[in-house]
């Protein structure tokens, strides 16, 4: 082991062989790898490895070890994470952004279906290093369906802290398919938050939200990938949702890193897309203020966070690459989504934020149309098949659906059925 565990407020290093998530100052820690001192492999090397017979090799996470945690492969607990598709967008939608030359990061084609399994295998791996048998984390779906499954790969315990009624049906179903105690929490996301990590010091359990460290590093692979998808070439923008912003942040970090030791010359600037009823960041980086927690509220449950953890981290990485913050509304992401799904790829609605974002910024003139540009989409669109079928019945309260697409009911007769089909083609 020759990493520490870095506050970047007070400068100063933890032991990463302690369980810890915070400096004594409560600001968050990043892992600090000693780059100049570790044996770095070429950009030929890394691309090799995607056609090793070691599972290790192949995982679009461990692929990458030297950048995000040289860990003993014994430790390893991996479901061959990552090696998503990198779309480029079918013509319809790149014409509705406006863009010609966009393309889709699918991180919802990771095992569990969202890109926090990039996170959770390293977080699961550093819990076994730990000798840890007891891993919980607070979530708005996603991490406790990763999570659910890689402890019990590994064999461990999962605890799961909920915010009651507010979990797409698919997350839920995960997290209780993979046999995680899930603790349904009257309260919201950041009260599930708080509990979770209140109690997790005193059991013995090993807390794995976003304000763990390693999570963050096995995220960096997403932004390494992302380069040796596009053959190492340094696209001009990506797009990411923002929600607890670990996410930006950590693809933020692995560029730099690779731009810092000369593996590329340039880094991508980097779009935070938050929904506008959880968008405490992009209200800070409007007002040049500090960011101020609120109460969240949008159907994209995913990003439904008022106070996120990984802000210092995630302002870091913005100010770093030269990046930007915007906000959307439901009906943009919405609008966004009924797009990317019609195109067939389909996304979550978290994740159709950064392609909402994208529109937003190309008619505002803020990324230029000859932009090279990912969208990262985060999550698979079967997470929330419940928002889906509401909207294509045109039974979301409150909002409209320009674009849904109902199920046409019909007679068991031949003749019933011709008749629609010929509607249905507008004879
Ligand atoms: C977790 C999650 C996000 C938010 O990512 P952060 O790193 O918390 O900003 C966005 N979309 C989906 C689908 C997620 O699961
Ligand atoms: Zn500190």
């Amino acid at each position: 082991m020759d990493w520490t565990l870095h506050c970047d407020v007070c400068d100063v290093d933890w032991p990463a062989d302690e369980v810890r998530y915070r400096c004594s100052c409560g600001g968050t820690l990043d892992v600090k790898h000693p780059f100049g001192d570790r044996a770095l492999p070429s950009l030929d090397a890394l691309d090799a490895r995607r056609a090793s017979r070691n599972a290790v090799d192949r995982s679009g996470v461990w692929r990458f070890r030297e950048w995000i945690l040289p860990l003993d492969e014994a430790h390893i607990v991996t479901r061959g994470e990552g090696n998503t598709h990198l779309y480029r967008a079918p013509e319809r939608l790149a014409q509705w952004v406006g863009l010609e030359n966009l393309w889709l990061k699918h991180e919802g084609e990771n095992p569990t279906g969202s890109f926090k399994d990039r996170g959770m295998t390293a977080g699961v791996s550093v819990a076994r290093w730990l000798g840890m048998q007891d891993v919980a984390c607070a979530s708005t779906g996603n991490t406790s369906a990763s999570l659910a499954s890689y402890a019990a790969i590994a064999g461990m315990r999962a605890w799961v802290f909920v915010p009651e009624g507010r979990v797409a049906f698919g997350k839920l179903a995960q997290a209780l398919a993979y046999g995680a105690t899930t603790l349904s929490v009257r309260g919201d996301f950041d009260d599930a938050m708080r509990l979770v990590q209140d109690v997790c010091a005193d059991e013995g359990i090993y807390l794995l939200n976003s304000v763990n460290p390693y999570r963050i590093e096995g995220q960096k692979a997403i932004g390494l990938e992302i380069l040796q998808d596009l053959g190492w070439r340094v696209p001009d923008w990506i797009f990411v949702p923002g929600g607890n912003l670990g996410n930006n942040a950590a693809i933020a970090r692995a560029l730099l890193d690779l731009r810092d030791h000369g593996f590329v010359d340039r880094v991508p600037q980097i779009s935070v897309v938050q929904a506008a009823g959880a968008n405490p960041l992009a209200r800070a980086w409007r007002s040049g203020a500090a960011i101020e927690a609120l109460r969240a509220d949008t159907l994209a449950t995913a990003i439904r966070i008022g106070d996120p953890v990984s802000a210092h981290r995630s302002l870091r990485g913005l100010r770093q690459t030269n990046g930007r913050v915007d906000d959307v509304t439901d009906d943009e992401i919405l609008d966004a989504k009924a797009h990317v799904d019609a195109a067939g790829i389909g996304a979550e609605p978290a994740s159709c934020a950064s392609v909402a974002g994208l529109r937003k910024a190309v008619l505002a003139g803020e990324v230029d149309r000859d932009a090279e540009v990912v969208c990262v989409l985060t999550g698979h669109v079967l997470k929330d098949p419940g928002l889906v079928v509401d909207y294509h019945m045109s039974q979301l309260d409150g909002h409209p659906t320009p674009f849904a697409n109902a199920p046409i009911p019909v007679d068991a007769t031949p003749s019933a059925v011709r008749d629609a089909i010929r509607r249905a083609r507008g004879a």
